[in-house]
């Protein structure tokens, strides 16, 4: 079995807006309550607690603050669940420590159960009325969960999540070596390149614009806000590029291969080099790899992570050849020993590809992890 994710446009009226408004704020608020008990209680007396004792302590917090029941209980649950595993994640070195949420940013409560699509494919929450929703694409699957969110710029939205059984794809044993980069964004040793459109960069300079005139604004005023509210629509604007973007190569990735190997970049290591981190944080290769291996489980195609300090650019891929004084700046090379001519991102992949299926041993990796992944960002610069 597998999952499948929709997202899926909400368009509530007046009423309905009203009482979201009330579902995001009671969620935000026992996020937040339970944060700051937690945080307080383990400064106190180092005692932690989890779930279990949320959970308890949520029954008795709704007999104080009666507001919280008219929204649906479930939902509530499932904010102390999220607020769990972003402990879990800071804890395992994954995150930041959680933080407190804000009215001004995106806002999101899930409902795990009780709740329907309707005839009229309407979305029917529990305590309220149907909302007008767009399903844009058949839904495939068992519907498990929704989730409802409001972005920054005032739109609303449902995330659909299905579970359903998974026809894998016909065994072609296709296997290729990915790269990831900067100029191109993906590279496969079949050979295939799909460019880096920048996004981001091809709004900044309307962006700049806008936020001069936001900072410019009134603090407080309406006119702050609708100017908030403009700068939210661009960020917004270039993240569904992005993601639009990624989907389809994800998904054309994923249908044809059986096997994909790339480099397990640590993004998170590359980001703290200041020059690069918005050109990273534009190209956004985390979330590529998530989605990859989201669409690999549902499509049969097996994602294999390689050890990302391992040489990949310097050797032949035809003749193993190490070619020490290979540059930077050196797009192709020719190898000294088998004389096959190399294109230097793609004969990286056929050696990611070759190393995950173990024709190649560790051995070579001599250059620490820092200099790789430094050289890794240099590369895709100066390319
Ligand atoms: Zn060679």
């Amino acid at each position: 079995m597998g999952n499948k994710t929709y997202r899926f446009r909400l368009y509530p009226n007046q009423e309905q807006q009203q009482f979201l408004a009330k579902c995001f704020g009671c969620s935000r608020f026992v996020y937040n309550y339970f944060l700051r008990l937690t945080t307080d209680i383990y400064t106190d007396c180092q005692k932690s607690l989890r779930y279990k004792e949320w959970a308890k302590l949520l029954t008795s917090l709704k007999k104080e603050f009666e507001w919280l029941n008219e929204v649906n209980s479930q939902a509530l649950q499932q904010t102390l669940k999220n607020l769990e595993t972003a402990y879990s994640r800071f804890f395992k070195g994954l995150a930041k420590f959680p933080r407190f949420k804000k009215r001004s940013n995106k806002q999101s409560f899930r409902v795990p159960q009780h709740f329907s699509i309707t005839e009229e494919s309407k979305l029917k929450l529990p305590k309220m009325t149907p909302i007008k929703m767009v399903i844009h694409r058949e839904i495939e699957g068992e519907i498990k969960s929704v989730t409802i969110t409001k972005t920054a710029s005032g739109k609303y939205y449902a995330s659909i999540v299905t579970e359903l059984e998974i026809s894998k794809a016909p065994l072609n044993g296709e296997k290729i070596g990915l790269d990831l980069g900067l100029k191109d964004f993906v590279i496969t040793s079949k050979p295939e390149k799909f460019p880096n459109p920048r996004y981001f960069q091809r709004s900044l300079r309307r962006l700049k614009i806008r936020q001069r005139r936001l900072s410019r604004k009134v603090k407080d005023s309406n006119n702050r806000n609708k100017a908030r509210v403009r700068v939210a629509k661009i960020h917004e604007k270039v993240a569904n590029q992005r993601l639009d973007y990624q989907h389809k190569i994800s998904l054309k990735l994923t249908n044809e291969n059986q096997v994909i190997s790339c480099e397990d970049l640590n993004i998170k290591g590359i980001v703290k080099n200041r020059k690069l981190a918005k050109q990273i944080s534009d190209v956004a290769w985390g979330q590529f790899l998530t989605l990859l291996e989201y669409k690999g489980d549902i499509y049969g195609c097996e994602i294999k992570r390689v050890d990302r300090f391992f040489p990949s650019s310097k050797r032949c891929s035809n003749c193993g050849y190490i070619k020490e004084d290979l540059t930077l700046k050196d797009r192709e090379w020719t190898c000294r020993e088998c004389h096959a001519h190399h294109d230097r991102d793609i004969n990286a992949c056929w050696n990611l590809l070759q190393f995950s299926d173990g024709y190649i041993e560790q051995e070579v990796s001599e250059s620490t992890p820092n200099q790789t992944v430094e050289m890794q960002c240099i590369k895709s610069v100066s390319s």
